[in-house]
């Protein structure tokens, strides 16, 4: 029996987590629920699966969700340093890490810190911290476990031995697979006058909304290319991205002798999940099989930077390395979060990101809190520089 800690379970990750783990009751139980804003979700969770604790972001909503528990005997927490209780606690064998953006950094880290089984969604985590949360993580012994689909697809195809070396297992490139997300046929011209509401619609996948609105400027395929990087310890120039409209294969590892393995399933998140929760043994998970005659074809292309100018900057902070992926996310969180308020347009999310990359001088940063504030005075910057952006669309109007 696993006992489980998850992190952003009112999230569409978090969500998907708790399908499948209430599919097999006799393997999973849960030791603690952390939301953030969603309390009304987090309480109907506790109710399912009688968690110990539950976490929302403040005493506020900590005293909001109090009455909604009814005669549970869930115990409530808030905050920050709550989330790292909850994923380090003795009891915990593993933690679901679905926070979305930087936030789930800290948490994240102190589950590799307690050697637990981290079931690792929050790409970010690998973005700002790829050289420090790794190297943690093999220092205490934990094991980090990859839910994103691509990752996933990777890892279920790599050798089972895996050691860290592509060349010692005869393997020539990693190929993650991109849907392109909803504009891949967009008018270049029409690109500006994308909104919020259109850039959430993502064609295959659903998900929540930053990593919906990265998948259409494909800023998440970048994310991920510096996820790989760390993940599976491989060199940029051995990391290729192929845009596959459909989002069946999953990604690809090609091997020296010519042969290439892809993962392949529907576009089902609770597909990577079940593969981890479950492993060494494969579990249901509910996704539907994949039947063959119903898809018309499978199609690919190569990505193009006048389109997505955000893939093309994260190949340049993932090759300058350091501190480069750390301004690049966070930059990136700043110029999401306020296209979504409508105080920016769809195309100035890479301009918002250039614009702090070329600020920036890239250097090594060896501790959390480096990083972390590092990560704060690029936020700052990124609001300023995209409040000016705004009053710039203004005066044209
Ligand atoms: P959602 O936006 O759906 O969910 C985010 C979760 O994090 C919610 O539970 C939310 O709580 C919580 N949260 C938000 N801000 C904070 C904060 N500051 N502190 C603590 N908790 C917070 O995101 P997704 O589930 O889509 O994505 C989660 C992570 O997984 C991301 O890193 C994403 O890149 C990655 N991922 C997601 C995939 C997907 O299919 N969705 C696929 C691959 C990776 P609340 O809602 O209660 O406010
Ligand atoms: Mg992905």
């Amino acid at each position: 029996m696993q006992t489980l800690t998850i992190l952003g379970s009112t999230g569409s990750i978090g969500v998907s987590t708790l399908d499948v783990m209430a599919r097999h009751p006799d393997k999973f139980s849960v030791f603690a629920l952390a939301g953030h804003s969603q309390v009304d979700k987090l309480a109907e969770q506790c109710h399912q699966f009688q968690s110990r604790y539950a976490v929302v972001a403040d005493e506020q909503r900590a005293q909001a969700l109090r009455p909604l528990l009814g005669s549970l005997k869930t115990e409530i927490l808030f905050g920050e340093q709550a989330l790292i209780d909850v994923a380090t606690a003795s009891e915990v064998t593993g933690v679901m890490c679905a926070i979305v953006g930087a936030a789930g950094l800290p948490s994240a880290l102190a589950a590799a810190q307690s050697g637990k089984t981290i079931y690792l969604a929050n790409k970010e985590t690998l973005v700002v911290s790829g050289s420090l949360f790794m190297e943690t993580a093999r220092q205490h012994g934990a094991k980090v476990l990859p839910i994103d689909s691509e990752h996933n697809a990777i890892f279920q195809v790599l050798p089972q031995n895996y050691s860290g070396s592509l060349k010692k297992h005869g393997i020539n490139a990693i190929i993650l697979t991109a849907s392109g997300g909803s504009f891949l046929h967009t008018d270049l011209a029409d690109l500006p006058h994308i909104t919020p509401a259109q850039a959430v619609k993502h064609p295959n996948w659903s998900m929540g909304q930053k990593i919906s609105v990265d998948s259409s400027t494909m800023m998440n395929k970048g994310l991920e290319l510096i996820e790989a990087h760390w993940l599976f310890n491989c060199p940029p120039e051995q990391l290729e991205v192929v845009i596959h409209p459909q989002s069946i294969i999953h990604s690809m590892v090609r091997y020296a002798d010519g042969s290439v393995l892809a993962q392949m399933g529907l576009p089902d998140m609770r597909t990577p999940i079940a593969y981890c929760l479950g492993l060494p043994e494969r579990i249901d998970s509910g996704v539907g099989a994949l039947d063959f005659s119903k898809i018309a074809a499978l199609t690919f292309q190569e990505p193009d930077f006048a389109r997505y100018p955000c893939l093309k900057l994260a190949y340049d902070a993932m090759y300058a390395g350091g501190s480069a992926p750390c301004v690049l996310n966070a930059a990136n969180e700043v110029a999401v979060a306020a296209f979504l308020r409508g105080q920016i347009r769809f195309t100035d999310i890479a301009r918002v990101v250039e614009h702090s990359l070329a600020k920036h001088v890239s250097g090594s940063l060896n501790s959390i809190d480096d990083l972390l504030a590092l990560d704060k005075q690029i936020r700052a910057e990124a609001e300023q520089f995209s409040g000016s952006l705004k009053s710039l669309q203004n005066t044209k109007l």
